[in-house]
C-alpha cells in the first residue's frame, strides 16, 4: 500500500473522521473541513448549561455484530457504557414495552402472533398485517409512520419497518446485537480523539464544500455530504434536489424532573405532534445513586416534509434519505455518474451514499473507502 501524500476530506462526522484517521496514520497529511462550527456530525453531543449530556440531533446509541468496528473505536473511545437502549411507545394515551414482545400483548390482551414474513416486494401495511395482525400494527406503525414518513404505511416498503421485529419473549432491549454502549465521555470525545493527529488539521465552520471549491486538484477528496450540494444543482446541473425527511429537535429542560419510563418514548398518536420523546441523562448510564442531575433536559423530535425552500424545513435538519423513491434513486444515480468522471473523488456517507447508516455501518464504509485509497484505487 501506498499512502498518498496529502487528501481532503469533507465531513467531520463519524464516516469523515475514520477515514480522516486511517489516511493520517498510513502516512498521510489530511485536512478535514466541515462547514459546521462542531465535530461529529448528526452524532455530536455536549454538556448543555444544566449539567445534562445531551444529544444534539437525537439518541443516538451504539450496537454491532462487527467487532472489527468495535476494535477500531476503541483506541478511541476510553471506556463505555455498556448500554443497552430500552424505548415504551405511547398508543392510545397508554405505555407499552416496544418492541412488541411477550409483555405488549399481554398489557393489550391480544395473542402474541409474529409469523415468519419475507418483507421483499411488500409494502409496509401488507407486511404488518400478516406479521403481526391489523390491532398491534395500527396501535405501533400506524400513526408512528405516518407522522415519520408524512405517509400512509401502504406507501412505504416493508424493510423500512421490519428492522425493528417483534419477539415472542419478554426481552426488553430494543437492540440484540452482539455490542452495545455509548462512549462514557461522549461521541464528540470520541471523535475529536479521532483527529488528534499530527497529520490531521481540522477547519471547521468552512463554506460549504462543492465541485468548484478546488480549481484542481491531484490529491484525494473524500466526500461525506449530499451529492447535490456538491454538484450545486442550483446552478450548474439540473439534475435535481435528493430528498431527505428532516428533523426538528426541541430540547426542554425541567428542573426535578423525574426520570422518563425508559430512555425513549415513541409517540404513536397521531393527535401527538411529535415522534419520539428522550431522557437524554439515561443515555449516558450513569448508575442509579451516582449522579442525579437537578434537572433533566429532554428532546422531543418532529418530523417533517423536505420540499425545497418548504418555510418548514427551517430549523430542521436532513435526517433519513428516502431512497424507495424512484426519482430521488435516479437523481444520486446521476450524481455518482458525475462524480466517476472526477478521478480524485471519494464519495462515502449517509448523505453522500443516500443511504441510512448505523454508526457502526458509517464506520465500516470509512474504513473500507480508507483502504481503497490507500491501495489507490478508483471507487467505481
Ligand atoms: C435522529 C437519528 C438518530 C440516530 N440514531 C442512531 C443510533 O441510535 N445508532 C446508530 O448507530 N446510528 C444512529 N443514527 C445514524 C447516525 O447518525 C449515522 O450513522 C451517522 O451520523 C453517519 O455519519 P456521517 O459521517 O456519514 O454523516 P454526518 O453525521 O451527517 O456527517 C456529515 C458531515 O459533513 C458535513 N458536511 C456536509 N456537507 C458539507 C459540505 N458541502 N461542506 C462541508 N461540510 C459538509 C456536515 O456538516 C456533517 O458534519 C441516527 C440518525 C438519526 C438521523
Amino acid at each position: 500500500m501506498t499512502a498518498p501524500d496529502s487528501a481532503i476530506v469533507v465531513g467531520a462526522g463519524i464516516t469523515g473522521c475514520t477515514i480522516a484517521r486511517v489516511l493520517a496514520h498510513a502516512g498521510t497529511k489530511v485536512e478535514v473541513l466541515d462547514c459546521r462550527d462542531q465535530i461529529g456530525g448528526l452524532c455530536a453531543d455536549h454538556t448543555d448549561p444544566h449539567g445534562n449530556m445531551v444529544q444534539d440531533y437525537g439518541p443516538h446509541f451504539f450496537h454491532t455484530n462487527d467487532l472489527g468496528v468495535v476494535d477500531f473505536l476503541n483506541q478511541f473511545c476510553g471506556a463505555w457504557s455498556l448500554y443497552h437502549h430500552r424505548v415504551k411507545a405511547r398508543a392510545a394515551g397508554q405505555l407499552y414495552q416496544f418492541p412488541v414482545n411477550d409483555d405488549t400483548c399481554c398489557a393489550l390482551g391480544t395473542p402474541n402472533v409474529s409469523n415468519e414474513v419475507d418483507p421483499t416486494g411488500l409494502d409496509a401495511q401488507t407486511y404488518l398485517d400478516q406479521k403481526i395482525g391489523p390491532l398491534l400494527t395500527a396501535y405501533f406503525f400506524s400513526g408512528y409512520s405516518q407522522k415519520q414518513w408524512g405517509v400512509p404505511l401502504r406507501e412505504i416498503p416493508a424493510w423500512v419497518v421490519a428492522r425493528v421485529n417483534p419477539r415472542r419473549d419478554r426481552n426488553p432491549d430494543y437492540f440484540l446485537d452482539t455490542f452495545q454502549g455509548v462512549p462514557k465521555a461522549g461521541f464528540s470525545i470520541m471523535l475529536l480523539e479521532m483527529l488528534n493527529h499530527d497529520n490531521i488539521s481540522l477547519d471547521l465552520g468552512c463554506k460549504p464544500i462543492h465541485v468548484r471549491s478546488f480549481d484542481r486538484t491531484d490529491r484525494p477528496l473524500v466526500y461525506t455530504g449530499s451529492l447535490d450540494h456538491f454538484f450545486d444543482y442550483s446552478t450548474q446541473c439540473r439534475i435535481g434536489t435528493l430528498l431527505y425527511r428532516h428533523t426538528e429537535f426541541r430540547f426542554v429542560n425541567i428542573p426535578g424532573a423525574n426520570p422518563l419510563p425508559a430512555t425513549c418514548i415513541n409517540e404513536c398518536d397521531l393527535d401527538t405532534p411529535h415522534t419520539r420523546l428522550t431522557d437524554n441523562h439515561q443515555m449516558y448510564h450513569r448508575p442509579a445513586g451516582s449522579f442525579e442531575p437537578d434537572s433533566r433536559t429532554f428532546t422531543l423530535e418532529r418530523s417533517v416534509c423536505t420540499a425545497p425552500g418548504n418555510p418548514s424545513d427551517e430549523g430542521t435538519v436532513a435526517c433519513y434519505p428516502i431512497p424507495w423513491d424512484e426519482g430521488a434513486k435516479e437523481r444520486h444515480a446521476a450524481y455518482l455518474r458525475l462524480a466517476q468522471e472526477l478521478p480524485y473523488l471519494y464519495v462515502a456517507g449517509r448523505l453522500a451514499d443516500y443511504k441510512y447508516y448505523n454508526m457502526d455501518q458509517a464506520v465500516r464504509r470509512g474504513l473500507d473507502v480508507a483502504s481503497l485509497i490507500l491501495r489507490g484505487e478508483r471507487q467505481c
